[in-house]
């Protein structure tokens, strides 16, 4: 059936981004701001940038800090909301105690941090990114990697629409359209489907531990006035879950009397039975949580997967031609925040060496080796 595929129509630029999350949008921005005749392209599936972003987050704010310096001072930012209190939670069938913050890693104190709709966050990156000339494509998923005859990428192509249940083209098809970059950025997010096939192929994952996944639920609240607690981060642990299943919730108080909370099981529960959606709701129902939710309204919800393996988890994130998001990868597996770590994606922590070919307008020639990008040594560094 390939064969009798028409060819895909195409467009050519200096690099491809494929999601249009926190870390690929910050690459598109740092990207331009090495070298501003860059030609980049980022392709989003969601209807909007924005739309997928699941997470209502505390976020540090030192990656925007380095990525768009002065951005305080700015109207209209979406870092609303600073943290005024961490509190932390162990939860009993019917009661609760209070954890003194001191007995809490450092790296769970919020003190400086901001809660925010990470979907907002992404539209004002989009904007940052779009003012300085990057083409955002929302509404194309990228559906397939593209590779030359020597085996290295060259570009992602978009899916292909009109396609009948079994699997033919019917009379609305359109094909895809292949949009090539010298540079190509994987930043889907967890388990995309573009990384997974780029994992195997290329055996990124060899010689590192496997990835561990965990599950997060989220819902936005808005809340009664008396309830809300603008800056409020809470964490909790321990009831519903037994001492068997790893997890936890948070609950974030925003502007605008809106709440946050959201529940995140570790997936290697022993329990056959366990429903995450479930175990939700029930924690819902806790005396020290219910309260927050009398009168209120629920907004929107979602569910997510996080990658929880740690920095021994990570794969190899440079091979030719490609840099895959570190931003999901798990650098930052024991912060509550780690959507500041798109800092420390690739293209934005490469202010050198690396990406000199882009910040300095030299030609790429097609040969793998060539367009090998040194990142790896740098980002096993940071
Ligand atoms: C419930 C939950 C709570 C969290 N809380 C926090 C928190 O409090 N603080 C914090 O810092 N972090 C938090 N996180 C983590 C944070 O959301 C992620 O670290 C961050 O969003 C990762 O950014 P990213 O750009 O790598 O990927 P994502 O944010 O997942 O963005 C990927 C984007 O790529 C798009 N995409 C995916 N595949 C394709 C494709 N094939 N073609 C086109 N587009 C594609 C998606 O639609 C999406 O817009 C939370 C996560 C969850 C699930």
């Amino acid at each position: 059936m390939a064969e009798e595929l028409p060819e895909r129509e195409s467009m050519e630029f200096d690099v491809v981004i494929v999601g249009a999350g926190p870390s690929g949008l910050a690459a598109a921005i740092r990207l331009k701001q090495l070298n501003e005749d860059l030609n980049i392209v980022v392709l989003e599936k969601g209807a909007e940038v924005g739309a997928h972003i699941l997470s209502g987050a505390v976020v540090d704010p030192s990656g925007i800090d380095a990525l768009l310096p002065g951005w305080r001072d700015e109207e209209g930012h979406p870092f609303k909301t600073a943290v005024t209190r961490d509190r932390f939670l162990l939860l009993g069938p019917s009661g609760s105690i209070a954890l003194p913050n001191f007995v809490m890693p450092p790296l769970m104190n919020n003190h400086g941090n901001y809660v925010v709709s990470l979907g907002n966050v992404c539209r004002w990156l989009g904007e940052k990114a779009e003012a300085l000339g990057v083409e955002i494509y929302p509404g194309f998923a990228a559906s397939e990697v593209l590779y030359d005859d020597n085996g290295a990428v060259i570009g992602v192509a978009t899916g292909d629409m009109g396609i009948e249940r079994n699997g033919t083209p019917g009379p609305n098809y359109t094909r895809g359209m292949a949009l090539l970059g010298k540079y190509v950025l994987i930043g889907e997010g967890v388990r995309g489907s573009l990384a997974k096939q780029l994992i195997a192929k290329f055996g990124l994952d060899e010689g590192r531990e496997p990835q561990k996944y965990g599950i997060g639920l989220k819902e936005l609240w808005e809340v009664s006035p008396e309830q809300s607690k603008p800056g409020l981060v809470q964490h909790s642990f321990g009831w519903p879950l037994d001492a068997r299943t790893g997890g936890g919730s948070f609950l974030y108080h925003l502007e605008g009397n809106q709440v946050a909370v959201g529940f995140v099981l570790h997936l290697n529960y022993k329990n056959p039975y366990l429903s995450p959606f479930e175990e939700f709701q029930r924690f819902k129902t806790h005396p020290a949580i219910a309260p927050v939710f009398e009168g209120a309204k629920r907004v929107s919800y979602g569910a997510r997967a996080i990658s929880e393996g740690g920095y021994q988890s990570v794969p190899k994130l440079s091979f030719p031609a490609v840099l895959c998001s570190a931003v999901r990868r798990g650098w930052s597996m024991f912060r509550v925040s780690r959507a500041h770590t798109m800092r420390c994606c690739p293209a934005c922590s490469l202010p050198s060496g690396s990406w000199r070919p882009l910040r300095q307008g030299v030609p790429m020639t097609r040969s793998p080796k060539s367009r090998q990008i040194g990142a790896t040594a740098r980002l096993d560094a940071i």
